[in-house]
């Protein structure tokens, strides 16, 4: 939610590589910004994916929406109930899961559409951080070993360098 042109370029850009890279099936944007989609889907194109870039969203609808389709919504907030007391009835709970991050103050709506108010700490940092640490407990680490499909280039871990195999297609 919300995006601060030039300011916030890299950082809302980073939100989208990281929801993907950690296991999103895709990101919803609530501004539009044609230049950031292209350059997610170009790494979706070279690393595989599926995932879903949707711009333009408006957030009210996008959060209404959800609830009203059986999902449920988690925003990731300082203020909320602390990540390790939750996370355990978060996934047990197999609704689809919005996870709602913000790039300045979030409008207080949000807190009381969210079906969840989750902390990642209680002191101030990241949405990238937030929700990096948020996907890995919810994956509790699976993401390491996720296959992307379509990738037209894979990375083979090595300890010393760099090995990339291009898939021709
Ligand atoms: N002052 C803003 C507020 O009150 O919402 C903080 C915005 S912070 C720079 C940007 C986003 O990072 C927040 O909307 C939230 O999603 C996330 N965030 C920052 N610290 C967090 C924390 N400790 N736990 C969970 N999310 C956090």
């Amino acid at each position: 939610m919300g995006h601060r042109p030039g300011r916030d370029d890299r950082i809302s850009t980073h939100c989208g590589l990281v929801a993907r890279a950690f296991g999103a099936d895709g990101i919803i944007y609530t501004f539009d910004d044609p230049k950031m989609r292209e350059k997610l889907l170009d790494v979706v194109e070279r690393f595989g994916g599926p995932f879903e870039v949707v711009m333009g969203a408006d957030w009210r609808s996008v959060i209404k929406d959800w609830v009203r389709r059986g999902g449920e919504v988690i925003h990731l907030t300082m203020y909320g109930v602390p990540l390790p007391e939750i996370i355990d009835e978060i996934r047990r709970s197999k609704r689809d899961k919005l996870v709602v991050i913000g790039a300045e103050k979030v409008p207080g709506e949000v807190y009381r559409l969210a079906t969840y108010n989750v902390s990642v700490t209680n002191q101030p940092h990241s949405e990238v951080a937030a929700l990096a640490v948020f996907l890995d407990w919810l994956f509790e680490g699976r993401e390491f070993y996720r296959e992307f499909k379509g990738a037209r280039l894979k990375i083979v871990p090595n300890p010393r360098g760099k090995t990339v195999i291009n898939i021709r297609r």
